[in-house]
């Protein structure tokens, strides 16, 4: 009986959001800590679900003129010096290779912070003319950034996986026609494939992408009150196509600077998709990324046993064949409940339950994974009843964290009333803002929130006349709230 109790979920969500969150994550199997620091090891389901979203992505991504490209890991530092042109560089943050063996090199190598700077030059070469453009690029890899923070798996850690588009544009339009689509595919990815509501803004001036014309950005909001940010798309203007020599000959052989976005969606997004639906009893997932999204358990006493094991390996087979990721939990040393639990912990969203019962009577009962709702079906076209139980799985998860959301934003008039409702509630606050970065300082200071989004329409006018925090004119509304 021990076992089974360390099997289960100890701490809780709602009292130790970050102790429960590690604990849902090795006991689900979807990640162990690495030997170095700041590194995590993927296990297979946590992968499965990466390799999920990726899907989803990769598909819309090539649907809409994107292709996979891949370049080294190790990028020259000349090539990193050429972004300082542009932007601060990640210096404080590279992990450098220094020798080949026993050799030093000539020049330092850095691993990959970010790759603009060795995908903008290949990008220079190969646009020679307005029918080069647009250029549309990928890739799918990982990144190194030393941070010397606490590793927290999926949020934060040293190495990460994440996909960097980039692409090139003859025009401001196209370009940020781009910088939307990526935006809103990001946007239809979580509420999807995620059952999470995004929020879709703008980041500050003085919090954009450096050397960005417009960062916009997707924030969704975490059970603990705190924002995350949840994928980023940037129009870049043409700052690195000057500084990286992206040039295209027009129609008349006039000599013309490209327009750019880069784009970027990390596996933060589980961080946040674990975080936002599992519950005390371990994972939840929304059908569309689970690895395994059906477990059929069958319960049998001896004589029942052939019988009921035979129709439950057929309604296996009848699921698999229509499509869906189904379990068939025939072992014979656990007994039901230790299944039940196990799957529970694994975030299966829809349990099949068969018995002498449901054999007798050509039946099957379905066991939603987010509220224990239980109905019995019939067998007769268990195909389409399990596909409509999963959308109804996934409905539910979107529903909760929608409610979430809507009671989480709430508004602000003055500089007291920013702190009193994110100090109380956590989540997101509204007011009137002048556009000056030092108005978000005393809120930073006081209660380490800040400005996480302003809305994406610059012409929208403010939830206020005045900036609550210096009564000057308010410019555009700011989002206030603490974030991952
Ligand atoms: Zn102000």
């Amino acid at each position: 009986m021990s076992g089974e109790q360390e099997l289960g979920i100890t701490e809780s969500k709602e009292h130790a959001t970050g102790e429960w969150y590690a604990e849902v994550v090795q006991k689900a199997g979807l990640a162990d800590y690495a030997p170095m620091g700041g590194f995590i090891v993927t296990r297979p389901r946590g992968y499965a679900i990466w390799e999920h979203i990726q899907d989803h992505l990769d598909g819309w991504f090539k649907d809409t003129g994107v292709d996979n490209a891949y370049f080294p890991l190790l990028i020259p530092e000349s090539y990193l010096e050429k972004e300082k042109d542009v932007v601060e560089g990640f210096d404080p943050e590279v992990a450098w290779v220094t020798h080949g063996g026993h050799d030093e090199l000539e020049e330092r190598l850095a691993v990959r912070p970010t790759s603009e700077s060795i995908i903008a030059p290949f990008m220079a070469q190969w646009t020679r003319s307005h029918r080069d453009l647009p250029m549309r690029l990928n890739q799918w890899c990982s990144v190194v950034r030393w941070e010397a923070t606490e590793t927290k798996p999926f949020f934060r850690t040293k190495e990460f996986l994440w996909q960097e588009g980039h692409t090139a544009h003859a025009e401001e339009d196209g370009a940020w026609e781009e910088t939307m689509t990526r935006l809103d595919q990001y946007a239809r990815l979580y509420e999807d494939v995620m059952a999470m509501p995004p929020l879709k803004g703008r980041k500050p001036e003085h919090d954009k992408f450096p050397g960005a014309h417009t960062t916009t950005t997707i924030e969704t909001l975490m059970p603990d009150g705190k924002s995350v940010q949840a994928a980023t798309s940037h129009y870049l203007g043409t700052s690195f196509a000057e500084a990286f020599d992206i040039t295209y000959a027009d129609e008349d052989e006039e000599d013309n600077v490209a327009h750019t976005t880069s784009w970027g969606i990390s596996w933060r997004a589980m961080g946040a998709l674990i975080m936002t639906h599992s519950d005390d009893q371990g994972l939840v997932l929304p059908p569309a990324v689970a690895p395994t999204q059906v477990v059929v358990v069958p319960i049998w006493q001896e004589d029942t046993k052939d019988d009921v094991i035979e129709y439950a390996a057929d309604l296996a087979a009848e699921l698999e064949e229509s499509g869906v990721r189904v379990d068939l939990d025939d072992r014979e040393h656990r007994n039901p409940g230790f299944k039940y639990n196990e799957h529970e912990l694994n975030g299966v969203p829809l349990r099949v339950e068969v018995g002498p019962h449901e054999v007798d009577d050509e039946e099957a009962t379905l066991v939603h994974r987010p509220d224990s709702d239980q109905e019995t079906v019939d067998r007769e076209g268990i195909a389409e009843t399990t596909q409509d139980h999963l959308d109804t799985v996934h409905a539910k998860l979107y529903a909760n964290a929608e409610e979430t959301l809507d009671g989480e934003i709430r508004e602000a008039e003055s500089r007291e009333e920013i702190l009193g409702t994110i100090g109380q509630h956590g989540g997101y606050v509204k007011a009137g803002w002048c556009g000056d970065e030092a108005c978000e300082e005393p809120i930073k200071d006081a209660i380490a929130a800040e400005i996480v989004m302003v809305p994406l329409d610059r012409d929208e006018e403010p939830i206020h006349d005045e900036c609550a925090i210096c009564g000057e004119p308010s410019e555009e509304t700011a989002y206030f709230a603490k974030s991952y």
